[in-house]
């Protein structure tokens, strides 16, 4: 039986990879949340925890309170998400943080030799190319959780690495798809947080309007399946049931389908290899009738593109637009920006900061600070 750890237990990822736990009888040895200290209470007390961490220091002592008849030590702030990355007790690490701040406590998972399930997309565009050759070194597995990365992992099972040709890499295309800048120019948080097929949390609704998430996820699968810009093509496919696809040598396309529920790429990071009962809709093609694919319009979406900019560029550059992501989608979400400035400011920031060294952590929070620097200062 697998002991795992989850770093983002409250999140939307979090809860069903717990939701995913109850039904397996996974061991949760560890979890830690950003704030939702009452919730992260719950669930240390449900699986019995050995260690909790509230990331948000300023609720220590309110989860302290609410877990004092118990055995679980209380941890808190990164120190604390290292210290359960660290945990020898644990087998898997699922880390479903949002954003940048996933980065060290990946990176001290592989270093401490455990594998890590991966929805925390933002750890290898920041920093793939610290985590992935000493994953490597070390043997250690990352199982991606994202769908579309789930899709190439299971499409590739049994085939030779070298024999790929290339991969295709779907996206719903957002609430906005078909949209002029023009018509985005009054964009609202609300209409930006409207997903037509997946529900998560607000910062990837937002990567998913403005297709940063897709952007994003080019560079995960860069860093994933060892592949070359060249080899990725992004398709627009509405209904989110095809969630990626393999070219291979010969011609043949191997692609891996299933209704839209992140409860199917969860289950299988934390059985792999095994196939279980999962509880989730059945598909069904011909409910559907038909399944439609086209070509993503790279002029109106600008995060799209200046990540596929950044990622050729190599370096800094995928940091920084992620960096300047981060801080933009923070400041509309606040209301302080328009919805197309996001792409603006990101454009911007990997177009014009210096270089920065990023073959070190300290070196990728650098680089990470100068675009958020950048584009809080664009905007005050
Ligand atoms: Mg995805």
């Amino acid at each position: 039986m697998k002991t795992i750890s989850v770093l983002g237990s409250t999140g939307s990822i979090g809860m069903q990879t717990l939701e995913v736990c109850r039904e397996h009888n996974i061991n949760v040895r560890c979890a830690a949340a950003l704030k939702n200290y009452r919730q992260l209470a719950e669930q240390a007390r449900e699986f019995h925890m050995k260690r909790v961490c509230i990331f948000d220091e300023k609720y220590y002592g309110e989860l302290k309170a609410l877990l004092y008849d118990t055995d679980t030590e209380i941890l808190c702030g990164m120190e604390g998400l290292c210290a359960l990355a660290a945990d020898g007790d644990i087998g898997l690490l699922v880390n479903s943080v949002v954003g940048m701040v996933g980065l060290l406590p990946t990176l001290t998972a592989i270093e401490n030799n455990c594998d890590v399930a991966l929805a925390n997309k933002e750890t290898l565009v920041s920093g793939g190319q610290l985590c992935i050759p000493e994953a490597q070194k070390r043997g250690v597995k990352i199982y991606p959780i994202d769908s579309e990365h789930s899709a190439i992992f299971q499409c590739l099972n049994g085939e030779k690495r070298e024999q790929v040709r290339g991969i295709i890499l779907t996206a719903s295309g957002g609430p906005f798809f078909g949209r002029t800048k023009r018509e985005l120019e009054n964009v609202t948080v609300e209409q930006a947080l409207a997903h037509p097929n997946w529900s998560m949390g607000n910062k990837i609704t937002v990567d998913s309007a403005t297709l940063m998430n897709k952007g994003l996820e080019f560079i995960e699968a860069k860093w994933l399946f060892g592949l070359e810009p060249e080899q990725i093509e992004i398709v627009v496919h509405r209904q989110s049931v095809v969630h990626s696809a393999v070219e291979f040598n010969d011609g043949a396309v191997i692609a891996q389908l299933g209704v839209p529920d992140m409860k199917i790429p969860i289950q299988y990071a934390l059985l792999y290899p095994e196939r279980l009962h999962c509880d989730t809709k059945r598909l069904s093609l011909t409910d559907y009738g038909t399944l439609t694919f086209e070509k993503p319009d790279y002029d109106t979406f600008d995060c799209l593109s200046a990540c596929i900019s950044a990622i050729k560029a190599g370096g800094d550059r995928p940091c920084i637009a992620n960096g300047a992501n981060e801080a933009a989608v923070g400041l509309f979400l606040d209301r302080r920006i328009s919805f197309l400035k996001i792409g603006e400011l990101v454009k911007k920031a990997a177009e014009t900061l210096p270089t920065f060294d990023v073959s070190t952590y300290e070196g990728v929070r650098r680089a990470d600070s100068a675009a958020r620097e950048f584009v809080y200062n664009s905007v005050s």
